[in-house]
């Protein structure tokens, strides 16, 4: 098995012992939800739950879902199931209207948490001694201090770099020699072109894994990113409300789907529709449990991100299931005119063509009462060097009949000169802008 991470064993329990240790974890968390936080002791009373009856992993589908306004109708720090003074940390996330989520951490809370970041990097192939240059942005985001900790539980040494500043990133990068560079995949897209730009080569670099995660990226994107950094790029996965990274992620050796920390976290995948289990392998909403926490765990947390649990055993020989990479999200997926579309798949398309580069985004607007979808997306600074307006109203053809070829669909296509759209140092990139409404 590859992966250094110390403590290793835990990654190669046999099923029934994890499955045993599942079970014993869910029975005692679902008890200490029930007796310390006043927001499950109501939720169960409120669905007649008597807590003594989960014992098995098998009964956790009798329990009610946690969902995101939960954590804004009892914000900031409703949920608690220890007292305030317990806490050693607060993180806070902010969603799409502004609303912020705020999560606590006890002092074991934060132990587990860079425990699963260490597994997760050892996974990914990073090994004690590495130089881990952590470019996920430091501050109330959980990506920073995230894998920041988890870096250093692992032995590697931390260059924490925190987002943006590229120039700066690029000079890091050359002279300390980094072997491991965690980042969003769209902020990966942006070093490559500061290091293309700089005149830094792949080979220049030590860089040999990327540990990206924080939004959906396609598997067009990881090719882009694997050839211009020259290094293997990893999927990690987590989200705040649930710890933050570490919850899942893939192993170097398969890169077919994301190991998850099951000794901490009970998955399940329902349709969103109805809240029914869905058969293994089946894509659904991916519905999170944690077994350890302490400070704020959560109960069938609906994430609203979109996977499928994969049963069977995976090559590199560890035992916890996989979740498949995530499709995108349930908010982001866009419904025009009846037909379901993900960001993420219209990437795919446009990544097939090699005059497109990977910055684009998806505007949808309303034209005399119609709702509409266009797609702008950059040209590569090699084909805006010798493409006449002709060539570009070709290619905005054939990348117009291919998307409603696969989608069935008529959406727009603006193809833009490079650095048009801007680039986001900080932050996730912005796939969707919507000015439909207002
Ligand atoms: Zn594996």
């Amino acid at each position: 098995m590859s992966g250094g991470y110390p403590d290793g064993a835990i990654d190669s329990l046999p099923r029934n012992q994890l499955r045993a240790l599942q079970s014993e974890r869910l029975a005692s968390i679902v008890r200490w939800a029930y007796d310390r936080s006043e927001f499950y002791t109501r939720r169960f009373d409120d669905y007649g739950i008597n807590p003594n009856t989960i014992q098995s992993v098998d009964d956790v589908a009798t329990l009610p879902f946690t969902v995101k306004g939960d954590f804004r109708e009892h914000y900031p720090l409703g949920m608690l199931a220890v007292p305030r003074e317990q806490l050693v940390r607060v993180q806070v996330s902010s969603g799409t209207r502004g609303t912020l989520t705020v999560v606590g951490y006890t002092k074991r809370d934060i132990a587990t948490w860079a425990e699963v970041c260490a597994r997760s990097l050892a996974l990914a192939g990073t090994r004690p001694g590495d130089i881990v240059q952590n470019a996920f942005s430091y501050g109330l985001f959980t990506g920073g201090l995230g894998l920041h900790y988890g870096a250093e539980r692992l032995g590697a040494a931390v260059i924490p770099a925190s987002g943006g500043n590229t120039l700066r990133q690029v000079t890091l990068l050359r002279d300390l020699g980094a072997t491991v560079l965690c980042c969003t995949p769209s902020y990966a897209l942006i070093i490559a072109e500061v290091l293309e730009r700089e005149g830094v080569t792949a080979d220049e670099l030590a860089l040999r894994v990327g540990v990206l995660g924080a939004e959906p990226w396609s598997e067009e994107i990881r090719v882009e990113i694997e050839e211009r950094l020259g290094i293997h790029a990893i999927d990690i996965y987590g989200l705040s409300e649930v710890i933050g990274p570490g919850v899942a992620c893939e192993c170097a050796h398969a890169r077919d789907g994301l190991h998850l920390m099951e000794d901490h976290f009970l998955a399940e995948v329902i349709n969103p529709a109805t809240g029914e289990l869905v058969p293994d392998g089946d894509f659904g909403e991916l519905v999170l449990t944690t077994l350890s926490k302490e400070a704020m765990p959560v109960i069938r947390y609906r994430t609203g991100d979109i996977s499928a649990i994969i049963d069977a055993p995976c090559d590199c020989g560890r035992t916890h299931r996989r979740i498949a990479r995530l499709r995108g999200r349930l908010d982001d997926m866009i419904v025009l005119h009846g037909v379901n579309v993900y960001p993420s798949e219209v990437e795919a398309t446009l990544l097939e063509f090699d005059e497109v580069a990977p910055f684009y985004q998806i505007i949808l607007d309303r034209d005399s009462g119609r709702e509409t979808i266009q797609v702008q997306a950059e040209i590569t600074p090699q084909y805006a060097g010798s493409a006449t307006a002709s060539d570009m109203a070709i290619l905005t053809n054939q990348i117009t009949r291919i998307l409603k070829s696969r989608f069935d669909l008529t959406m727009g296509v603006r193809l833009l000169k490079p650095g048009e759209l801007g680039r986001m140092e900080n932050d996730k990139a912005v796939r969707i802008v919507d000015r439909r409404t207002g």
